[in-house]
């Protein structure tokens, strides 16, 4: 697929799913695509994502402004020992891997290994493939109990929305004192300001109800400060500060 193909249909599914990008026209959108983020995204991140653009669940994937943010915030950070819980094709893990210095490690858990595998080729082209541990399971394997608690400086969590709450729970542990998680998704397609009886496909509908929950359970956590993006479809940062 020729770049302009596949930015067309970035372009179309952000107008489908309306998910992609929160901002109030798609024209504005595809502004800040073309002016500041296409331009710089590294050359194995395009391959990845028009690889995934052919996969009939791509809808899954972050978009690359969400990629180009992801990679800037970890080098912020200085993040080097990560966690990705849904990992899809590896989009998200591939801007996890470029921004982690050579002996960076990132744990990435998926029940999918197949889709992963789909990614695998050009994550280990780009010579990153070394920094990653990717495990085949639901997220909360009894393995993780087994992890030092605090040995992580970031988690990106974009996963099954339902289980938000249980991750929080287990990953405040795991996540340094100043780490941040990243839980993706958390405007929920703009779901989250629906009416009650608003015409919401089911998936939208059912997980809906979970984010609203998410929501209210880290604004009131005082374990974490909180920083709300309508970057993708809404991530919220929460950084550790006891
Ligand atoms: N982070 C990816 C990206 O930005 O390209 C997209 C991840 S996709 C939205 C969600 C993934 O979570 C799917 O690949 C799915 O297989 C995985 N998943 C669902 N339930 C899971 C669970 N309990 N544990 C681990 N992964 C899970
Ligand atoms: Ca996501």
């Amino acid at each position: 697929m020729s770049s302009s193909e596949s930015e067309s249909s970035q372009q179309g599914r952000h107008r489908e799913a309306g998910h992609k990008s929160l901002l109030q026209s798609d024209a504005l959108y595809q502004y800040m695509l073309e002016t500041s983020v296409y331009p710089r995204e590294p050359e194995c991140m395009k391959e990845l994502r028009e690889i995934t653009a052919k996969h009939p669940w791509n809808i899954m994937t972050m978009s690359a402004d969400e990629g180009q943010f992801l990679n800037m915030l970890l080098k912020l950070i200085n993040a080097k020992n990560t966690m990705e819980i849904g990992v899809y094709t590896g989009y998200s893990l591939l801007a996890t891997a470029l921004a982690l210095p050579d002996d960076g490690k990132i744990l990435a858990m998926d029940i999918n290994r197949e889709n992963y595998e789909l990614g695998l080729p050009v994550i280990e082209k780009a010579g990153v493939a070394h920094k990653i541990d990717f495990r085949e399971g639901p997220a909360l394997q009894p393995f993780l109990l087994e992890k030092k608690q605090g040995s992580f400086d970031f988690v990106f969590v974009d996963a099954d929305k339902d289980n938000y709450l249980n991750y929080h729970k287990r990953l405040l542990e795991l996540v340094k004192v100043g780490g941040v998680i990243a839980y993706d998704n958390t405007l929920w397609n703009g779901s989250v300001v629906a009416p009650p009886d608003a015409p919401l496909p089911k998936y939208v509908r059912y997980y809906r109800d979970f984010v609203l929950h998410l929501n209210r359970a880290l604004a009131a956590d005082p374990r974490i400060e909180i920083c709300q993006l309508p970057v993708g479809d809404g991530v919220t940062l929460c950084r550790r500060i006891k």
